[in-house]
């Protein structure tokens, strides 16, 4: 039997769909899963409205719930996700659940788990309604548990490289050093295969494949309480 370690870092990733941990943090994720840190990830629905079905298409709206969860868990075998939570929300729905459950649910995972660090999107900036639903109430859930955690919204590629053109000053920003951990992002990737096989540059040999991918992964900081020291660590 293996005794909790009580020093163990934990991270809770509150995202909406199978894949945006892969697509969007996916080398963060990877870089501290090595440095033994407890990583729990919750994806609200099971992409199940995606519209891609696979290249040439092998699923239909039945087959793809299924399917999108087993790629999301061979994503967290990659990437050393250790945990996992359905909140079985319909895809593309998030913004029409009921906001005082969601926040009820995300509340008890953060007293629950007691993370260290809790991921999610920005209410405005997520770029996709479930996306900004889903921050929303992870944001209200962080805020009314008054929990320790330091919360963090994940960004889409570099545009935290520029955080003046959206309100924000480079002390928001957080810039993870991924270089090392993209073979494990770009296996996360091919694990979430219906939705990747469409793009050709995912099955590139993997040297080429790799050069898509910045070194660098962004993150806003999302509570007052986060540490100024260090714009290079989540923790
Ligand atoms: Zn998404």
């Amino acid at each position: 039997m293996t005794i909790p370690d009580q020093n163990t870092r934990k991270i809770l990733a509150v995202f909406a769909h199978p894949d945006d941990e892969s697509f969007i943090c996916g080398g963060t994720l990877a870089k501290y899963a090595s440095q033994g840190v407890e990583i729990t990830l919750v994806s609200a629905t099971r992409g199940e409205m995606g519209r891609r079905m696979g290249n040439p298409p092998y699923l239909n709206r039945e087959s793809l719930p299924a399917a999108r969860e087993l790629e999301l868990r061979q994503a967290c075998t990659c990437l050393g996700i250790e945990q996992l939570h359905f909140f079985d929300i319909r895809d593309k729905m998030v913004e029409f659940a009921d906001e005082e459950s969601l926040i009820a649910r995300v509340s008890a995972l953060i007293r629950d788990i007691d993370p260290d660090v809790v991921l999610t999107f920005h209410e405005r900036l997520g770029g996709h309604p479930d996306h900004c639903a889903i921050g929303k109430a992870t944001t209200a859930a962080h805020k009314r548990t008054g929990h320790r955690s330091h919360l963090y919204f994940i960004t889409f590629g570099d545009m935290m490289n520029h955080p003046e053109r959206f309100g924000y000053t480079r002390k928001d920003v957080i810039r993870i050093d991924v270089h090392a951990f993209l073979e494990a992002k770009l296996a996360a990737f091919r694990a979430h295969r219906c939705q990747t096989e469409i793009d050709e540059w995912v099955w590139l040999p993997d040297q080429e494949a790799l050069k898509r991918f910045g070194n660098y992964e962004y993150f806003l900081k999302g509570n007052t309480g986060t540490p100024n020291r260090d714009l290079q660590d989540l923790f």
